[in-house]
């Protein structure tokens, strides 16, 4: 059985929260200022813009949310950053 993860981001731009959703798959989310993305795959993250902070959660049976990691990312506020991706099996130890 496939693992579902939720991410809520916060773009650093206007400090919209939005949400990702691994069932949504090769799909950018953009905020709705247009400047920030979040595209949340099983095993890859691609983002776009400036996330300031972000929680990533599992959803479990019965629609329960374990959260599995949060951050909070310093980032100077400086327009259109270019792409972060990042791995995220390496935080699972199955
Ligand atoms: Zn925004």
């Amino acid at each position: 059985m496939e693992k579902r993860f939720i991410m809520e981001w916060k773009c650093g731009e206007c400090s919209t929260w939005n949400i990702s959703d691994t069932e949504r798959t090769h799909q950018m989310d953009i905020c709705q200022c247009g400047k920030s993305g979040v595209d949340l795959e099983e095993h890859l993250t691609r983002t776009i813009g400036n996330i300031s902070e972000n929680r990533m959660s599992e959803v479990l049976d019965g629609g329960v949310m374990k959260e599995i990691y949060a951050n909070t990312y310093k980032q100077e506020k400086r327009g259109i950053l270019g792409r972060i991706a990042y791995k995220l099996s390496c935080l699972f130890k199955s």
